[in-house]
């Protein structure tokens, strides 16, 4: 699927990816009525030079909101970020911009808000470039072959208003890749695309991530999107809930102990059901529900009794 040939992009330098620690990332929104509204509560989480990160997780529950804070769109209410050695959340407005036009690419969720409806592919590209000098502009891969890279070869001078889902996705793609980023974030990019066009966006984001060593984070809600990646984060309630690694799921344990049970789990131990937790072992804990003898519709007594410790795979 997808463009028969390789176009090498490898003239924009290999910028290599840049790693990312996020320590106790809070961020608050406060709304019109002036309340405010928690999106994150403590996130801790590492991300390496070069990783590739699927962010999993319900609707609300903090995904775009700390993909724009990784992006240096919005800075957190508290806690603090890390782009490689520089603690954007500390940065001003001037150099976080700065950060933006060379360092991180973002794509934001909705298929409208990363292009210029009226302007062509190229001139996408030409904006996208705008804050680059002359001389990294020089440097930078030409504008038609970036395009032709994603299948937009016959596209160069089309309006994007005329363009289709699948083309407008890997234009913008184009454009986020255009300036070299260290780290690429890109926020449901295939959630409006069709089958086709959805693996066609996602192998072109593994391959471009592949010619610039770029650390790259997509925010998705479909199976066949983050079964791409080789690690998953699940948010929950706004926090890192969960992680998956080479296929093992892990719950992550969160500031004061708190520890969310996986989704199929918590519908067999409600909120507010009293559970006793002992150590059986150095690295085993057994979560009990005492006086709960009934066996779950379909189980064995066994369901009454939860290993907390790393989880292996049920399956
Ligand atoms: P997700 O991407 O996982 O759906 P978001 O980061 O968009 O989650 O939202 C997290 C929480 O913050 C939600 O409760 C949402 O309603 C709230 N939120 C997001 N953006 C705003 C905003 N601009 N103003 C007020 N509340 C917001
Ligand atoms: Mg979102």
């Amino acid at each position: 699927m997808g463009s028969d040939v390789r176009y090498d992009i490898g003239e924009l330098g290999r910028p290599g990816g840049i790693g990312i620690r996020c320590q106790g990332v809070v961020h608050l929104y406060r709304t019109f009525e002036g309340h405010d509204v928690v999106a994150l509560q403590g996130v801790d989480l590492t991300i390496e030079p070069g990783e590739r990160v699927a962010f999993l997780g319900p609707s609300g529950s903090g995904k775009s909101t700390l993909l724009t804070l990784l992006g240096g769109i919005q800075k957190p209410s508290a806690g603090r970020i890390f782009l490689g050695d520089d603690e954007i959340s500390r940065l001003g407005e001037r150099s976080l911009a700065k950060i933006r036009s060379r360092r991180v690419s973002t794509m934001l969720q909705g298929s409208t808000r990363n292009l210029l409806p009226y302007a062509t592919a190229r001139q996408n590209i030409a904006f996208a470039r705008l804050a680059m000098t002359s001389a990294e502009r020089r440097n930078a891969v030409l504008d038609v072959d970036l395009l032709r890279r994603v299948g937009l070869a016959d596209q160069v001078d089309q309006v994007v208003s005329t363009m289709s889902g699948g083309q407008r996705q890997r234009l913008a793609l184009a454009c986020a890749v255009s300036t070299g980023p260290q780290l690429l974030l890109a926020d449901e990019p295939t959630s409006q695309l069709s089958h086709e066009d959805r693996d066609h966006v996602i192998e072109l984001i593994h391959g471009l991530g592949d010619d610039l060593d770029t650390t790259i984070v997509v925010v998705t809600h479909q199976p066949e999107v983050a079964a791409t990646f080789p690690r998953t984060v699940t948010m929950k309630g706004g926090r890192v809930g969960a992680e998956g690694r080479d296929g093992a799921e892990y719950v992550v344990i969160g500031a004061e102990g708190v520890v969310h049970l996986p989704t199929h789990l918590a519908e067999q131990w409600p909120q507010g059901t009293l559970v006793r937790i002992e150590p059986e072992e150095m690295d085993r804990l057994v979560v009990s529900r005492p006086g709960a003898r009934t066996p779950a519709v379909g189980g064995t007594d066994t369901d009454t009794r939860g290993h907390a410790a790393p989880q292996e795979d049920p399956a």
